[in-house]
């Protein structure tokens, strides 16, 4: 595998707190997961301290589904000799900061569908769990019957949404290695970003009409699909 030049370790994500080290990467939590306890806190109180602790519960859960989800991201990318510095884990899901971007598309491609395949492979888990314990598992939900059938949709959505092929999302890190392997990369990152952008337009008005956070989503894939165009257009 070849190996590329590593800089001087970037600077520790800010408006977070440093939580422990796993697998020699330094994890940190953003404080909008402090922000979700209080939310609990304050919404669940006057249910009961029992309602209380179930929300706390669920928090606990999201945070390890996109830390197992991230650590996967981290194991493979170590494999390939990236090192990867730190975890920042925010409620919609993590961000695995690595000193060197993956050269080869073959390693970039294993490094990014780690995370999604981990947290479908969760989701199945705890769907066998929950029908062997006599849960049924649809409708979905989050929020409600057993903890089994929440996980498993709360890792299937973390999964599959992070398949969407926009760039900078796992999905469209994965579409750029693809066509990466039969184009060069900065070719490849071009069109990438186009996908990513026209998704982001369709994310951002399905947040208008129907949910607040496609369109934090969409600004947030625009932004990180011209910030990849800027680094592939500086190779
Ligand atoms: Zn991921």
């Amino acid at each position: 595998m070849s190996k590329v030049p590593q800089p001087s370790p970037p600077k520790r994500p800010g408006h977070s707190l440093k939580i422990g080290r796993l697998l020699g990467v330094s994890v940190f939590l953003h404080w909008t997961f402090a922000f979700l306890i209080l939310l609990v806190i304050v919404a669940d109180s006057h249910l009961g301290v029992h309602a209380v602790l179930a929300g706390l519960f669920w928090i606990g859960a999201v945070f390890l589904s996109v830390l197992l989800h991230e650590l996967a991201h981290c194991v493979v990318a170590q494999r390939d000799g990236v090192v990867v510095d730190d975890i920042l884990l925010l409620p919609i899901g993590g961000v695995s900061q690595m000193r060197s971007l993956p050269r080869e598309p073959g390693e970039e491609f294993a490094i990014s569908i780690a995370g999604p395949l981990t947290s479908i492979g969760l989701a199945v888990l705890f769907a066998a769990l929950a029908l062997l314990t006599g849960s049924h598992l649809w409708p979905p939900t989050l929020f409600t019957r057993s903890w089994f059938v929440r996980l498993a949709w709360l890792n299937l959505v973390l999964g599959a949404f992070n398949l969407l092929p926009a760039l900078p999302m796992d999905g469209g890190r994965v579409l750029r290695a693809g066509l990466a392997m039969r184009e060069p990369r900065k070719k490849a990152t071009m069109q990438a970003a186009q996908i990513a952008r026209f998704l982001a337009l369709v994310m951002i008005a399905l947040g208008v009409v129907w949910d607040f956070w496609l369109l934090i989503i969409g600004i947030f894939v625009i932004l990180g699909a011209g910030a990849e165009e800027a680094d592939a257009a500086r190779d």
